[in-house]
């Protein structure tokens, strides 16, 4: 893997079908996506842990689970965007996965173009640019718009990049974010402090906020907010 192949963030693909995920994976990575296959999902759970991804691909008939039931559980901590894939004709699957939350679907057979295109709509809608809503993760809420965060009710005080950063996390809970795209996000690509700064920040609000495990150290991976 080349660092340019990686531009558009890592994809989980889980597909038990060797074929349809090499033949998936390429095109992926033609886009410039980085891309994880796990064959099982039980591997798709580990990799969620222990990677920053950035959407996941499930096939719903693995060999070792139901892919709506993975679906069902990522969303019970994130807002991860899901595209599910599906085999022709099975409509109850189709419209489970989605009022399971998932973001869309392809059917199969399917091009992998089209996937692609889908996983790309799928995320300028899942990504907006602006944060505008308030956002709550347990106690804590965070409203962008008059950068503002209460803590049970109580104001806190941030610095702007510690705002920047919270909010950051809080717009993708449940979403590991490494260091680097931290860095990209909040601080702009042009900050040489090195993503030390990140762990220093992270390490303040922690404090301010007086809620120790909303920001989740994931070993070797990053950080995520969880409620
Ligand atoms: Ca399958």
């Amino acid at each position: 893997m080349t660092a340019g192949a990686a531009r558009n963030g890592t994809i989980l693909l889980v597909e038990d079908e060797e074929d349809i995920a090499t033949l998936v994976r390429a095109y992926l990575e033609n886009d410039g996506f980085r891309v994880i296959w796990a064959a099982r999902g039980a591997d798709g759970v580990l990799a969620l842990e222990e990677n920053e991804i950035r959407l996941a691909i499930l096939d719903l008939q693995l060999p070792d689970a139901d892919g709506l039931d993975l679906c069902r559980m990522i969303r019970q901590t994130s807002r991860l965007p899901i595209v599910i894939v599906t085999a022709r004709d099975e409509e109850v699957d189709r419209i489970t996965g989605l009022e399971l939350g998932a973001d869309d679907y392809v059917t199969k057979p399917f091009s992998p173009r089209e996937l692609v295109a889908r996983v790309r709509a799928v995320l300028r809608r899942a990504e907006p640019d602006g944060l505008d809503g308030e956002m709550t993760i347990g106690d804590v809420i965070v409203q962008p718009a008059g950068r503002t965060v209460s803590v049970a009710g109580s104001s806190v005080e941030l610095t702007g990049m510690e705002f920047d950063l919270l909010a950051f996390l809080a717009a993708h809970p449940g979403i590991v974010m490494s260091r680097e795209r931290l860095l990209e996000r909040v601080w702009g690509l042009a900050f040489p402090g090195g993503t030390r700064t990140v762990d220093v920040h992270v390490a303040q609000l922690r404090k301010k906020l007086d809620r120790p495990n909303l920001i989740r150290t994931v070993r070797g991976s990053g950080y995520k907010a969880v409620a």
